[in-house]
């Protein structure tokens, strides 16, 4: 894989970079594996800089783009669609929270739809939806679970002649090199005062700064880490303001969260069991943000 060493902060463009963690990830010996959602090898992450001036926190030497894509496109992650109700929770709320700023009856795009456990809820709740999602093996899913036909490719390869009036990122700007072309290229499919919502780790948190190097958000997907500060300058640079904001807790059933803090053991009873009970972690160590574009 190729690796791009950046002299200058990929957000705010300055100059003056630190070292923020250094990284474990061996480039040369990764695959699709290394990019599941439902990946447990916490602390898994690439050398990371940091801005002095604006604090964005970057890989440096940043991976390929389009290495990193073919990984999502050979992706399959049975144990994402498994956690439907778990991450069924999570979505709800968020779509508890969209509501005050884009009702339903909206045209919805989730951008990153993995196998369409929010896009289906979103439908619903009355959003008319459409989804992007890289991994062939997820979009499948999404067809096979809840028939949504979801675009196959990224962001920058998708073409619609429809306007959104709501684009959501859920826990998908982490994985993003370049968010200033990211976000830029959304624009050629806004609705006028579209609605952006925005989920994403907070490396700056309480739960981040004490796990440290072991943080569950250091996985190998994650090129990218916001604070408060970062991502408000990223929206505000391409024209949205800031409408709500909440500290976002995910939840997970306590199998999904045991087997990613010890290694399990115990039949298959147990596991079963365990799926069945879950939990909301009040860990707030991510940003939910809202934010509007501008009609300027
Ligand atoms: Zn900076």
């Amino acid at each position: 894989m190729r690796l791009t060493p950046l002299d200058r902060c990929p957000l705010c463009s300055g100059p003056r970079l630190r070292l923020f963690r250094k990284g474990t990830v061996n480039p040369q010996a990764l695959g699709s594996d290394d990019f599941k959602i439902t990946d447990s090898r916490y602390g898994s992450r690439w050398t990371f800089s940091a801005c002095r001036d604006c604090s964005f926190v970057f890989a440096n030497p940043m991976p390929d783009a389009e290495a990193i894509a073919g990984f999502y496109a050979g992706l399959e992650d049975d144990e994402y669609s498994r956690e439907e109700e778990g991450r069924g929770r999570n979505f709800a709320l968020i779509l508890e929270r969209l509501a005050r700023h884009a009702p339903p009856g909206a045209l919805l795009l989730d951008v990153g739809a993995a196998s369409g456990i929010f896009l289906n809820l979103a439908r619903h709740s009355g959003y008319r939806v459409a989804g992007i999602e890289p991994s062939a093996a997820l979009v499948a899913d999404a067809e096979r679970l809840y028939g949504l036909k979801l675009f196959h490719g990224t962001a920058g390869q998708f073409v619609s002649r429809e306007r959104f009036q709501i684009v959501t990122l859920l826990d998908v700007l982490e994985h993003v090199t370049d968010p200033h072309a990211f976000l830029g290229g959304l624009d050629r499919f806004l609705a006028p005062g579209a609605v952006l919502a925005v989920v994403t780790p907070d490396v700056d948190s309480l739960a981040a700064r004490l796990v440290g190097g072991r943080w569950w958000h250091y996985r190998t997907a994650h090129v990218t880490f916001f604070n408060r500060r970062t991502l408000d300058r990223l929206l505000r640079a391409h024209g949205y303001e800031v409408v709500e904001r909440a500290r976002f807790a995910w939840n997970f059933s306590l199998h999904y969260l045991w087997t990613r803090l010890l290694p399990l053991r115990g039949g298959k009873s147990l596991q079963e069991w365990l799926k069945r009970i879950h939990l909301k972690l009040h860990l707030f160590d991510s940003w939910e943000v809202y934010a509007r574009k501008s009609q300027g």
